[in-house]
């Protein structure tokens, strides 16, 4: 394929602006305007899409029976281009604009036309409403709460949450955040939801009295102190604006104001308070609204699901479920308005996603695909 070549050597000089070490001193002279073609299409169309690898081949194909010339120096300058933020292409093309003599209008459209067609990143792009932490602030997530209260374990209104929909929280990946920890490995005696007649906001891990429970996340203790039902209870207000509760201790490793990595040694497993049984009563919650462990922690990986959490606004609180596609295994006694309600879903989305009537019979054992 013929390469044709109309020149915009002002790239040159952004080359030279950019230290590009491959300048030559050929990239210092002036410029003529032109742009640069590639068969029948303009270079930057045909190169977009291509990975950085694919386009320093072609460089080097190039080089390899041209020898270097100007259309290798353009494909280094796409290069430096595509590598440049939005906003430092913005800034290169008003500084065009302010330079003397004719206004490179051509040139300019080209960026235009570069910046249009820019390829999103493969990357992890956080979407606008992905909440991540940040360990600066002395009190965690203030983003999302508007007090801090070390006297109760739940001060918040639904004034809080009522007018949110869906957001999204980084709860690992990220080296800032930190990771994450099972508080304690042990099997799990009582799951969140209706339980005798009234809600369990938690899960209950067995725990022998001294046994250790750590910190799910890092974060700030808001609450050390020995508080009704809960007996010794440590609340704390993580990052990633999610607090958790670990309730029945025995004994306080840390202190209220402390801050805590995920994993670190926060109390003794007990009995206290309103306990059948020594257990840790563990409780996630978000902006005071307990969600259920198991939809984004994994037990028997001790790991979490997906580093992001989704939380969609239900009628009365909020539906947890990690990122990306999940399955729901059928338990007896489950029914699609059930797994509905448990996913922040709806029976015709499940119908739809599974490909199933809606009154159809489920049976125990079966996945299906909720999200
Ligand atoms: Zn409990």
């Amino acid at each position: 394929m013929r390469i044709y070549l109309l020149l915009v050597l002002s790239f040159l000089s952004l080359v030279a602006q950019a230290g590009d070490p491959e300048k030559t001193d050929e990239s210092k002279r002036d410029t003529v305007q032109a742009v640069v073609l590639y068969g029948e299409e303009i270079l930057f169309d045909a190169v977009v899409g291509l990975t950085d690898e694919q386009v320093s081949d072609l460089r080097d194909s190039v080089m390899k029976y041209h020898g270097a010339n100007q259309l290798t120096n353009y494909i280094s300058l796409y290069l430096s281009l595509k590598n440049k933020s939005e906003e430092e292409l913005n800034h290169y093309i008003d500084s065009l604009f302010e330079s003397e003599g004719e206004i490179p209008y051509a040139l300019i459209n080209q960026i235009n036309i570069f910046l249009a067609n820019k390829p999103e990143k493969i990357e992890f792009i956080a979407p606008k409403d992905l909440f991540i932490g940040s360990r600066g602030a002395p009190i965690p997530a203030t983003e999302f709460y508007p007090e801090w209260k070390t006297d109760n374990p739940n001060p918040y209104s639904s004034d809080i949450w009522k007018s949110d929909t869906t957001l999204s929280i980084l709860l690992a990946g990220n080296e800032e955040l930190g990771g994450f920890q099972i508080p304690h490995d042990d099997v799990l005696t009582s799951k969140f939801g209706w339980r005798d007649g009234r809600m369990h906001n938690g899960i209950d891990i067995d725990l022998q009295v001294w046994d250790t429970v750590v910190a799910a996340f890092p974060g700030v203790v808001r609450m050390a102190r020995v508080h009704g039902g809960y007996g010794r209870v440590v609340i704390i207000r993580h990052y990633n604006g999610l607090e958790t509760t670990y309730a029945h201790l025995h004994r306080f490793k840390v202190k209220e104001g402390e801050r805590v990595e995920g994993g670190q040694l926060i109390g003794l497993g007990g009995s206290s308070g309103h306990s059948t049984g020594s257990h840790l009563h563990f409780e996630v919650r978000f902006k005071g609204v307990p969600l259920n462990p198991l939809s984004f922690i994994s037990f028997d990986d001790k790991a979490l699901l997906n580093d992001t959490l989704v939380l969609k606004r239900t009628k009365n609180g909020f539906a947890a479920y990690p990122k990306g596609i999940i399955f729901h295994t059928v338990k007896r006694g489950d029914t699609l308005y059930d797994i509905a309600k448990a996913y922040g879903t709806t029976t015709y989305k499940l119908a739809e996603l599974n490909g199933i009537r809606r009154n159809r019979y489920l049976s125990v054992g079966q996945r299906l695909r909720v999200i």
